[in-house]
């Protein structure tokens, strides 16, 4: 099948962008990497009047570093994130869930706005920035506005993204002091979405207990979702036993609502959730405790 047709715009800037959003509003859309858009236009899962090609806004591609975040514009691809050094040292969250996205093809044109704004609850990249109280940047005729990472992900496929808004730029926390990071998840072939996955975030204090905790999950909901029961149980306590870990795994699937579907059930979804979330959970509290605090590291708290 071939998409429904469309009006092509191509601007250069920001202005522009945001200039052809309002003019069309409703009927027009922004395309990023097209990894997940052409497919649905070319289904005619969706269509729209005019295409609004974010590709040749430079402004919209890089990284950058300051007070404390990591800022990565909307257009920065996932395979420039994978091999950014910056990103790995700031936010090495983001580095390892970035090779557990698809294919590198897909990689090379997929972009970290992208995969947010589209908002697969089975994506890597909407748990990272929930884990983190990542914030974003949206941009319209009217102004920029920054949103918290809990109030973006409103629904599977939904965002608070409106029709006149762009998203231009996402701001992760850099974590300071002695911090473990990890991701994994399950998939039924390398390169798909994940049937469940998990990340987890973990700082510890000089004596090794846990300072802070995060935990995100995907593939376990309707959106990402933070584990915020085990998060609570693990904060001020000393690194738990494999048994604690496993409770605590079973624990977050509290906040977990997966689906049946053709690919699996909700049940099998919880199963293998709690497994993920001991072993991230296991892995990021190791990494922290092995960790030294890095030498001007800010303290993001
Ligand atoms: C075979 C295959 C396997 C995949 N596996 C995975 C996987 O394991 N994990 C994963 O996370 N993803 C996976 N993907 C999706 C891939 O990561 C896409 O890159 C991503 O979902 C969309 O990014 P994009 O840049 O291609 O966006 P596009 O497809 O161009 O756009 C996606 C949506 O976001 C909107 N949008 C894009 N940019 C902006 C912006 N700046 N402001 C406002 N709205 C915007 C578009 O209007 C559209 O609605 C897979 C895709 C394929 C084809």
């Amino acid at each position: 099948m071939k998409p429904a047709p469309f009006e092509y715009h191509a601007p250069e800037s920001v202005d522009d962008v945001a200039g052809l959003l309002a003019e069309h509003g409703d009927e027009a859309k922004p395309l990023a990497g097209g990894q997940s858009l052409v497919p649905m236009l070319a289904l005619r899962l969706t269509r729209f009047a005019h295409l609004v090609d974010l590709n040749r806004v430079a402004a919209l591609r890089g990284v950058s570093r300051d007070n404390g975040s990591l800022t990565v514009r909307a257009m920065t691809t996932q395979a420039a994130v994978e091999r950014d050094a910056e990103v790995a040292r700031a936010v090495p969250l983001l580095a390892r869930a970035t090779p557990l996205i698809g294919h590198f093809q897909i990689r090379n044109r997929g972009t970290v706005g992208g995969s947010l704004a589209h908002a697969d609850p089975a994506s890597e990249y909407p748990a990272v920035a929930l884990a983190l109280d990542a914030t974003f940047e949206l941009v319209s005729k009217s102004g920029t506005t920054r949103v918290a990472a809990s109030d973006f992900f409103e629904g599977t496929w939904q965002t608070c993204i409106d029709a006149q808004q762009a998203l231009v730029a996402v701001h992760f926390p850099v974590w300071g002091g002695r911090c473990g990071f990890a991701c994994e998840e399950v998939a039924r072939r390398a390169g798909d979405f994940a049937l469940a996955g998990a990340v987890a975030a973990i700082e510890v204090d000089d004596a090794g207990a846990v300072r802070r905790a995060a935990v995100g999950l995907f593939g376990l909901g309707p959106t990402p979702l933070r584990a915020h029961a085990a998060e609570a149980e693990l904060i001020g306590e000393p690194p738990p036993t494999p048994d604690g870990y496993r409770a605590l795994g079973q624990l977050a699937m509290r906040d977990a609502d997966p689906v049946d579907d053709v690919h699996a059930s909700a049940s099998y979804r919880r199963r293998v959730g709690a497994h993920l979330v001991a072993r991230t959970l296991a892995s990021a509290v190791e990494e922290a405790r092995q960790a030294h605090d890095p030498p001007g590291a800010a303290r993001a708290r």
